[in-house]
């Protein structure tokens, strides 16, 4: 259990600070969203330890919706909360113009972790800098335009990312987006070498998160490598989500043993502490794209001293504490459990996949999920939608959850799904 404050952010009651942040949410943050989550229920979160996050009333919270995958080592790893309170004693953001050691360890022990050899990597703050990075580290290297993405890919809302996230609601309203950009149906190996012709990059998730938590066959990777290698296009894996143990492997494209051009990360890099993103590229393909031109590519913030203490602290706690593995016997029982729900009420879920702690549940009917997530943040337990398809809800607690834990999220599952069905019938 952690520290009890005695006060709340300052407010006199635990009513007081929700109304005062739903107020500020309506008129400053974003009003639609402010009353879309008023009506689903949403506390407010006050502090986090684990896998547990405690609203303003105390009431504590199994975090299954994870941050959308930042959370691996849970909240507030107390390994990843000391080195960046220590490094804040010394120095928190780089001034740029001298050495930095910790940006040089931290792209060192990410070159150690990572597949072959993939060894130089630039830093940045989020997931879709990543990618910006990567198409813009591609487009130079082979002196092509056209990035090919997948059907409901999710890469980030920056103008790049999105041209090659699959979704038309989050593309329509900045069309044109990036020139000579398409998306192809994920995890199909045998149209690769014609949509590959003359493009400088493939970008693809090892498994589809934001698309619905798409697990594509075993092999499809190498596929992926191997008409990249005919085309010479760039083989860029996103693993913002998917990486650093979360598919019960180090990285995901470990699961079919093959080294891409480039890996991009965020989320879990973070330690859950400090937002981190960083793209690590083979010295072969950086070199060509940026080897001459130091400049090119840069971020103020980006490889800051707090940021790679915390991302140096999280790959530590990765390895330390083998999560990966973890992972993967913890996501069996998750996949197991949600897979029983499944049998006993076909009506309300589809089918339950995943790969190690990433797990979806893909309801018959929109519509359910609508009562099923408010009912299990009742219970207790949070979960989210994807954010390409609504019909998927996603199960991606810590890696560090327990047994036990797994178990409550899953009993509230079953009651949020077991409610919906009373309450909506068959739909
Ligand atoms: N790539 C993938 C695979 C993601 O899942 C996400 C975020 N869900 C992003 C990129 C974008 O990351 P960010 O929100 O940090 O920009």
């Amino acid at each position: 259990m952690i520290e009890e404050r005695d006060d709340l952010y300052g407010a006199a009651s635990p009513q007081e600070l929700a109304a005062e942040t739903y107020e500020n949410y309506k008129r400053f943050v974003n009003p639609p969203l402010a009353r879309v989550m008023k009506l689903s229920g949403s506390p407010v979160e006050v502090r986090a330890e684990g896998a547990t996050i405690w609203d303003q009333t105390g009431k504590a919270y199994l975090d299954f919706a994870g941050g959308y995958g930042v959370f691996t080592l849970g909240h507030r790893h107390p390994r990843v909360v000391e080195a960046v309170r220590n490094q804040l004693d010394l120095i928190s953001l780089s001034g740029k113009t001298m050495f930095n050691v910790l940006l040089g360890r931290a792209s060192r022990r990410l070159a150690e972790l990572a597949p072959g050899d993939l060894e130089i990597s630039f830093w940045c703050n989020s997931g879709t800098e990543a990618i910006e990075g990567a198409i813009k580290l591609a487009r130079a290297a082979t002196g092509r335009a056209k990035i090919v993405g997948t059907v409901d890919a999710y890469h980030g809302k920056t103008l790049g990312a999105l041209s090659v996230s699959g979704r038309e609601t989050f593309q329509s309203p900045f069309r044109p987006l990036l020139a000579d950009s398409v998306c192809i149906p994920y995890g199909e190996a045998s149209i690769l070498d014609e949509a590959l012709a003359g493009a400088a990059a493939f970008i693809v998730e090892p498994v589809q998160g934001e698309g619905g938590v798409n697990v594509p066959s075993p092999g499809y990777l190498r596929a992926v490598r191997e008409a990249c290698d005919r085309s010479g296009a760039i083989f860029v894996a996103d693993e913002v989500q998917t990486g650093l143990g979360r598919c019960g492997y180090r990285f995901a494209c470990n699961r079919d043993d093959v080294v891409p051009d480039v890996i991009t990360l965020a989320k879990g890099l973070s330690g859950g502490v400090v937002p981190v993103g960083a793209f690590i590229a083979r010295p072969s393909v950086w070199h060509r794209a940026f080897g001459h031109a130091p400049l090119l590519h840069t971020s103020t913030f980006g490889g800051g001293e707090l940021a790679c203490a915390a991302a140096l602290a999280a790959m530590d706690v990765l390895e330390d504490e083998g999560l990966a593995d973890l992972a993967r016997v913890r996501g069996e029982q998750l996949l197991g459990g949600a897979r029983a729900i499944a049998g006993e009420f076909p009506k309300v879920v589809r089918e339950v996949r995943g790969l190690g702690l990433l797990v979806g549940v893909e309801l018959t009917h929109e519509g359910y999920g609508g009562w099923i997530i408010p009912e299990m943040l009742k219970a207790g337990v949070t979960a989210a939608w994807t954010l390409n398809q609504q019909r998927v809800i996603r199960l991606e607690p810590p890696l560090v959850v327990s047994e036990n834990e797994i178990d409550r999220a899953l009993q509230a599952l079953r009651g949020g799904v077991a409610t919906a069905l009373v309450k909506l019938g068959p739909l």
